[in-house]
């Protein structure tokens, strides 16, 4: 399994993902202020002059050094988060497709001045597509199973990750805005 690491901010707040190497150097470089979690790998290093080896235990959660953003975060809008988000369902007729097989539709279309934004789009199947075409729900009669969100930072890095682990999930989800997981 593609073990990551959660990476949050010093004010707590997640940012990132980091391999296992990502999160090494920045233990070993000292930018590490507390971590969480349990350890989810154990690094050997080189011995040191009793015949002790080194051992870099990582945390599956480590708050860093570094700038802190305080600007309203901005989900990047892709594909694969979508779906995701959508949990593969087509949000018009309820069915769960192969992400292949899901398309990505504007609720309002761009063409009558819908924006490509989170909270106007969700994931469509390509029948319910072509059915819609370049109609809102209300001209074609076609409802929508669910309001379309845009992700906060806690639910965006549970998108965009598929091994996230039990206690990552605990300290992502108490921020969940929105119903994620079945
Ligand atoms: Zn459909």
């Amino acid at each position: 399994m593609n073990v990551k690491i959660l990476r949050l901010n010093k004010a707590g707040v997640p940012v990132s993902w980091l391999t296992r190497e990502e999160a090494a150097t920045l233990l070993v470089k000292e930018q590490v202020m507390w971590s969480l979690g349990a350890v989810v790998a154990e690094l050997y290093g080189g011995y040191n002059n009793s015949g002790i080896q080194s051992v870099l235990r990582l945390p599956s959660i480590v708050a860093c050094e570094g700038q802190v953003h305080n600007a309203k975060y901005n989900a990047p809008l892709d594909n694969r988060f979508l779906f995701r988000r959508d949990r593969n369902v087509c949000l018009y007729c309820g069915k769960t497709f192969h992400s292949r097989d899901l398309s990505r539709d504007h609720v309002t279309p761009v063409s009558r001045g819908g924006l490509n934004a989170w909270t106007n789009v969700v994931s469509s199947c390509r029948r319910c597509n072509n059915r819609k075409a370049d109609r809102t729900p209300e001209e074609a009669g076609m409802e929508l199973l669910a309001v379309p969100f845009a992700p906060n930072q806690y639910e965006f890095l549970y998108l965009s990750n598929h091994n996230v682990l039990a206690d990552q999930m605990d300290f992502l989800s108490a921020r969940f805005s929105h119903q994620l997981k079945e």
